[in-house]
């Protein structure tokens, strides 16, 4: 059993750096040496109470890294592949998976992303460590089941693919897989943080028409306007559809994404909605929001609302084809990483983050 250092949630509002067993990998899973791992705004719900989860827990969902060991019955991997990792492990015999919604897995939902025997795979002395998404990216090494660590190619830089290990796959692939956006299209996105600046990488990619991104901060607009976004909205004191309509002559958008996870800005992106447009959820949501709309609006208007969880991802598929339009200059994905830090300054990491003011902070490990 290897010793690991990593960044534990003991139920507070910061992680500690403490030293915990990592289990051998059992049957079909892999031990991943770390990279990189972005700090996300999910580990950050966990951190502020606004998601109730189970501590002690090793944080951290994004990441990428370097395969170690093969427990036994593995096929798909070798020491050494470089691997971006995934929260949603797939069975590829479940309903869901049969049906290409890997990210549905009935089996992982139930095993809480394991897999196999759906045990812990961390200890302090004698008391199991839970780890965010199955993963806990913040550590220097993980175990995971095979179909959660994905195959990249070795060229490419694993800060940049950690990011595809959440942000980016959930807004590029929400744009380009959940909502089929079709070359033309006018877009919005509403909150300008990793996942909808992907979302406008997404949108870029596929041909959109015009695409208007939201924020409160001018700082992360001109971010938006670097990675194509046409048109720009500070959103401080003033009505999200009113402003969106002024620029679409008076129509609202096609597609909309609301990438915060506010109850308010998600029914500002509904209301933003041209007819038969469809409005996308990719932000999550702390517990307990609810939100308000005229169901009326979407039998008369056939408005659609849906929501997109890993950008209905199917991570064998999406993690290396979204590598190869980054390597091919197709998705501008460096502007994304706004500082590289050591796993030491996680909760710097945090506090910058709940300012608003960071994309990501990426933590590179010593390999
Ligand atoms: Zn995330
Ligand atoms: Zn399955």
């Amino acid at each position: 059993m290897p010793e690991i250092t990593a960044a534990v949630w003991n139920g507070g509002d910061s992680l500690q750096l403490e030293r915990l067993r990592l289990a051998d990998p059992g049957e079909g899973q892999v031990r991943v040496r770390m990279a990189a791992a972005g700090v996300c705004h999910s580990d950050l719900h966990i951190v502020k109470g606004e998601w109730a989860r189970r501590y002690p827990q090793v944080l951290g969902h994004e990441g990428s890294g370097i395969v170690e060991e093969c427990g036994p019955g593995v096929t798909s991997l070798e020491v050494g592949d470089h691997v971006v990792l995934s929260w949603t492990p797939y069975c590829g015999a479940c309903p869901q998976c049969l049906r290409g919604r890997y990210v549905l897995c009935e089996l992982a939902a139930r095993t809480n992303n394991h897999l196999g025997d759906g045990l812990p795979r961390r200890w302090r002395g004698d008391e199991a460590v839970h780890a965010m998404g199955g993963l806990g990216t913040f550590g220097e090494q993980t175990v995971v089941p095979e179909t959660g660590a994905i195959r990249i190619d070795r060229s490419l830089p694993l800060d940049i693919a950690a990011l595809v290990g959440c942000a980016v796959t959930t807004g590029v692939c929400s744009v380009l897989n959940t909502a089929a956006v079709e070359p033309g299209s006018t877009v919005l996105v509403v909150g300008c943080g990793g996942v909808g600046l992907s979302a406008i990488l997404g949108a870029v990619l596929v041909s959109a028409g015009q695409i208007i991104a939201v924020d409160l901060l001018d700082s992360k607009l001109e971010l938006a306007r670097r990675l194509g976004a046409t048109h720009t909205i500070n959103a401080t004191g003033v009505s999200i559809p009113d402003e969106v309509r002024k620029l679409t002559d008076g129509r609202g958008v096609r597609y909309a994404f609301e990438a915060i996870g506010r109850g308010d800005t998600i029914e500002a992106a509904y209301q933003s909605l041209d007819a038969g447009g469809t409005m996308t959820i990719v932000g999550q949501v702390p517990d307990g929001v609810r939100i308000s709309i005229d169901p009326y609006e979407m039998s008369d208007r056939e408005k659609t609302l849906t929501g997109s969880n890993y950008g209905s991802a199917v991570p064998p598929l999406d993690f290396p084809r979204l590598l190869g339009w980054y390597a091919a200059g197709q998705l501008n994905l460096d502007p994304l990483i706004a500082r590289r830090i050591s796993l030491g300054d996680v909760n710097e990491a945090f506090a910058e983050l709940a300012t608003g003011r960071a994309t990501r902070s990426v933590i590179v490990f010593d390999t």
